[in-house]
């Protein structure tokens, strides 16, 4: 009989162990696992929903270098193929914790634990959404969190960028190099961004303001082709014809599970150093989810690569049984 108090289960117990445990399966694990796999490591993707990520729901991708034009799904199984084709593992579960076990890492979903001597975190991060009719519908069909992405496709249009910080003045800018007219609309009578952002958009003969003004339904049938808007002072309700909107209301980063484990910035991007590393030994950040992320396809994949070499660093400095393919340092 086990004495009292004594009788808690080991969560390794029975536990399945792999050398490299990547969590998120947009282009960054992906990536990642491409080369934890070819580089022969035992290597477990853990994605909760549809592998590719943000991209996976994106209609066309025009700026992956050497893949001129691409649809966003069929990128993400291309990636997935390639790296299963070097035997990484697929699990589609989520990660609920991930918890430290001596010298390694136990990474729990709801259905089992996970022993991991290194752990890749690609988790990602979601776009904050309006919440509208025809929001959902009409992603990737004029809908759009990424004027970097998508601006080009709205070239000689009028658009609308929805919101008031740094992103949205940024963003509303870099659209305006492809658009006839920007017109920026916030739920406020003044912006938040940075003055030298203010200065720049005010001074844009392109851009055009609607003070507290937000937007009740996208309209479009399989394309956005107007705006329904409300005047939150007056209640005066209108409609905007455009193209495109591009929505830029904040971006939350899927990080929850790592709370107080790793060093996070105020919005709870996991800050890593030059080779994606957290301050926690073998336990790496990388793509979106991370600070100071470029957002885009290709730096996702890049960072996840950086992880993964950094990784098999980590695993052949600690392990002995690891022999590495490279030194971070
Ligand atoms: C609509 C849209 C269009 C875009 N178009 C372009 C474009 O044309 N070109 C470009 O370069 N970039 C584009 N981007 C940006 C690009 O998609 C992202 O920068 C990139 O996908 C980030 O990759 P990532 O792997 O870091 O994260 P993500 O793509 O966010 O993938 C993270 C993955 O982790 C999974 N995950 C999260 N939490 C957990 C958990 N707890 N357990 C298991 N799995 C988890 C998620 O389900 C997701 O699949 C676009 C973004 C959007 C939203």
């Amino acid at each position: 009989m086990a004495p009292e108090g004594n009788n808690k289960r080991d969560p390794a117990e029975g536990a399945e162990e792999y050398d490299i445990v990547i969590i998120g399966g947009g282009p960054a694990g992906l990536a990642a696992g491409l080369y934890a796999a070819r580089g022969l490591h035992k290597t477990l993707l853990l994605e909760k929903g549809v592998v590719g990520g943000q991209i996976a729901l994106t209609e066309l991708v025009e700026n992956y270098p050497g893949v001129p034009t691409v649809n966003g799904f069929d990128l993400a199984q291309t990636m997935l193929k390639q790296s299963e084709s070097y035997g990484m593992e697929t699990d589609y579960s989520a990660v609920s914790a991930v918890e430290r076990a001596g010298e390694k890492w136990i990474v729990k979903t709801e259905e089992r634990n996970i022993i991991a001597k290194a752990v890749i975190v690609t988790s990602g991060a979601d776009y904050n959404r309006l919440g509208v009719t025809g929001e959902e519908r009409l992603t990737g069909k004029g809908v759009s969190y990424c004027a970097t992405c998508d601006a080009a496709f709205f070239k000689g249009q009028d658009v609308a960028v929805v919101g008031g910080g740094d992103a949205a003045m940024d963003e509303g800018l870099f659209t305006s190099r492809y658009a006839d007219n920007v017109t920026v609309l916030h739920r406020r009578d003044e912006l938040r961004a940075s003055r030298i952002l203010q200065e720049r958009a005010f001074a844009n003969p392109k851009m055009k303001f609607r003070w507290n003004t937000i937007v009740d339904a996208v309209v479009g049938d399989g394309q956005v082709t107007s705006l329904r808007l409300r005047d939150v002072v007056t209640g005066d309700e209108s409609t905007l014809p455009v193209g495109a909107v591009f929505i830029f209301i904040g971006q939350h980063p899927n990080s929850g599970f790592l709370k107080g484990l790793v060093k996070m910035d105020a919005g709870g991007h996991v800050i890593v150093d030059e080779w994606m590393r957290t301050q926690q030994p073998g336990l790496f950040a990388a793509g979106d989810v991370r600070q100071n992320s470029a957002r885009q396809v290709a730096s996702s994949v890049g960072d996840g690569v950086t992880a993964a070499i950094a990784a098999d660093h980590y695993l052949s400095s600690k392990f002995s049984s690891h022999a590495a393919v490279a030194s971070p340092d």
